[in-house]
């Protein structure tokens, strides 16, 4: 049902009216986790300033380590929604567990399934029965051909409101923290009829490569860029080194707009 053969159309994401894959460039900002309603405000209103509309963060995360924060969870959601309503912002949050997708829906736009999650079958299966736009992001060690199967389970199910992220995968190189398969943008969108985002920060986790994967992932046709934006990233509790903070956010969207493939 991905597949572009089944249907030769593109698919545009409807986020209460804001349009992902409708050929406009569309970004999410945030951070990795939320830790705190002023954390969160900060960054929504610098999002706002821009003129955007979708704002990240994390509630549940699915940290490497047990020992590393967990997330707020629903705590997190409610300062999501808290901090949407009051800016008028779109909010995308990873949910982790089949049995908090009902919950979830009262709180956030889009329901990210994360890398870890990619083939959480009833985790898919359960996206695909609720009527909410889905964020999947492709596996750490996902082929592209798994990643839109990943895919076909959430559709199969009903839902066809989902965006594909590409966030890089393992592989010998250490020079990122995963590489960016930027060629994968270009094959999704040939092979499935859904928009493809592609996430800067997790697949580089190098700030000085935001700009330049960002500028790459709009020329070689992404429906829009996702990039964590902190506060005050040396205290962030998750993905310290990697977040912009605000200045380098207002240089990042400044340089992004002069670049020749964002046309609004
Ligand atoms: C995230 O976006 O918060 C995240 C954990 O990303 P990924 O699943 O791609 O590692
Ligand atoms: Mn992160």
């Amino acid at each position: 049902l991905v597949s572009r053969k089944k249907k030769p159309e593109d698919t545009i994401v409807d986020i209460r009216g804001t349009k992902i894959g409708d050929g406009a460039p569309k970004f999410v900002f945030g951070p990795c986790s939320v830790e705190s309603y002023e954390q969160v405000a900060k960054v929504a209103e610098s999002v706002k300033a821009k003129g955007l509309t979708l704002l990240r963060g994390g509630a549940f995360k699915p940290r490497t380590s047990p020992y590393d924060f967990q997330g707020l969870g629903v705590e997190g959601l409610k300062i999501l929604k808290r901090v949407a309503d009051e800016y008028d912002l779109r909010v995308i949050s990873e949910i982790v567990s089949p049995q908090h997708i009902e919950e979830a829906l009262d709180y956030i736009d889009v329901i990210q399934i994360g890398a870890r999650n990619m083939q959480n079958f009833e985790l898919l299966k359960a996206a695909g029965s609720v009527k909410k736009p889905i964020l999947l992001k492709r596996g750490l060690a996902a082929t592209i051909e798994e990643f839109i199967n990943a895919a076909e389970y959430i559709i199969s199910q009903g839902n066809d409101q989902i965006i594909l992220c590409e966030r890089g995968i393992r592989t010998y190189e250490r020079a990122t923290r995963n590489t960016l398969d930027i060629s994968a943008v270009p094959i999704l969108k040939q092979e499935t009829h859904l928009p493809v985002f592609v996430d800067v920060t997790h697949s580089t986790g190098r700030k000085d490569l935001l700009l330049p994967c960002a500028k790459a992932a709009l020329a070689i046709g992404a429906d829009g860029v996702m990039a964590e934006v902190h506060p005050d990233p040396a205290v962030a509790l998750s993905d310290s080194a990697q977040q912009m903070d605000i200045p380098q956010f207002d240089e990042f969207y400044k340089s992004i707009l002069e670049s020749p493939y964002v046309r609004a």
